[in-house]
């Protein structure tokens, strides 16, 4: 398919690229563009204006403790100072040639996706389109019909499930100036919206807590085609020894609902009284009962609910014995 016509706008630094998104009232950003892009192509829901933030370079540092937005997930994943469970994260994302281009701020803003969504124009007119693109019809969501405000669209990146399991904070910048949140509440549970970046808002780096070096952690993933699909179902775990005994678990999804899934006060209290094998039991069922997908991705929600539970088995197998 054609890519639609656009402007592109190639800032050179984030006070100009945030200059820019005051005096655009419609635009997107691109990064690496594997997501933007694609998505253009098949006509979902273009702008006439887009802003690279490639040449940003205040977007790039990289650290133990530090992750840029346009730190690319290749030079993440091999990384010697990024954190192991971040590293092994970005080595799961898409495929080689995707991760050169693919970034850091790009996968978290990743846009939801649903297969009545992310296909060709001709394919969506054809069934009359449907509500996260509706082109003005008024076109109602296919997945739960008959409610028309909400869209349950799936997040299916995988960073997030890690970066939610190492207890970072997520930072955005705008004209109006910068802010911070916990990275779980970056997230806003419809699949339009997406995330709270407000119009002009960019990300621009994510920070692990110092005591981030003293966490060890898993990351375990259902995918279609282990090469380079979307995450099917993601679970990070990420837990803290002392003296031969867990002081801190922390476990988060992703990859199932139109948001990632903290399920970290369910980890805490699994440690309270810990034993092994049954605790992790216990907790995979826990995780699988929190997560409701939907049927908008390649396998059925029950298969996944299902793969949560042994994924989440999987990812604390490391702990069994303590
Ligand atoms: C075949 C294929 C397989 C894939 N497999 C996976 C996978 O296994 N796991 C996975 O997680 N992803 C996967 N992806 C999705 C995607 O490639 C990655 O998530 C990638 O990291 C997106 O980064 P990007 O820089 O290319 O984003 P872009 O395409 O440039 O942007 C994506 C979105 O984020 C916004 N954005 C980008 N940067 C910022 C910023 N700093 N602040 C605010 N908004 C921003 C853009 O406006 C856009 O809406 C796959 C993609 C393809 C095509
Ligand atoms: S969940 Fe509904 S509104 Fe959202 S993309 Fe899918 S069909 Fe469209």
């Amino acid at each position: 398919m054609r890519m639609p016509p656009f402007t592109l706008h190639t800032p050179d630094n984030l006070a100009k690229a945030l200059a820019l998104a005051s005096e655009l009232d419609n635009f997107d950003w691109v990064a690496g563009g594997t997501d933007l892009l694609p998505n253009y192509k098949w006509h979902l829901n273009p702008k006439p204006n887009v802003i690279s933030l490639a040449k940003v370079n205040e977007l790039t540092a990289l650290s133990g403790t530090v992750v840029g937005a346009m730190v690319r997930i290749h030079d993440l994943a091999n990384s010697e100072d990024a954190h192991p469970l971040i590293r092994e994260t970005a080595a799961t994302i898409a495929s080689v040639m995707i991760r050169r281009s693919a970034t850091v701020g790009g996968n978290i803003c990743l846009d939801t996706r649903c297969y009545w969504f992310n296909q060709t124009e001709e394919w969506r007119r054809s069934i009359d389109w449907c509500h996260k693109c509706d082109c003005d019809t008024g076109a109602d969501c296919r997945v739960i019909p008959n409610q028309n405000t909400l869209c349950v669209a799936t997040y299916q990146a995988d960073l997030a499930a890690a970066f939610i399991a190492l207890d970072a904070t997520i930072h955005l910048a705008s004209g109006a100036g910068a802010r911070s949140m916990p990275f779980a509440e970056f997230f806003q549970l419809d699949g339009m919206t997406r995330n709270v970046l407000k119009t002009g808002e960019l990300v621009t780096h994510v920070t692990l807590p110092e005591d981030a070096k003293n966490w060890q952690g898993a990351y375990q993933k259902l995918r279609l085609r282990e090469t380079w699909d979307f995450p099917e179902a993601g679970v990070a775990a990420a837990w803290k020894l002392e003296g031969g005994k867990i002081t801190g678990l922390r476990v988060a999804t992703t990859g199932c609902e139109s948001i990632p899934g903290d399920h970290s006060e369910m980890a805490a209290s699994a440690i309270e009284e810990w034993s092994g094998k049954d605790s992790i039991r216990e907790l995979s069922e826990g995780v699988r009962k929190a997560v409701k997908p939907v049927s908008n991705t390649y396998f059925p929600p029950a298969y996944r609910r299902k793969m949560l539970r042994v994924l989440t088995r999987r990812a604390l197998a490391p702990l069994e014995h303590l």
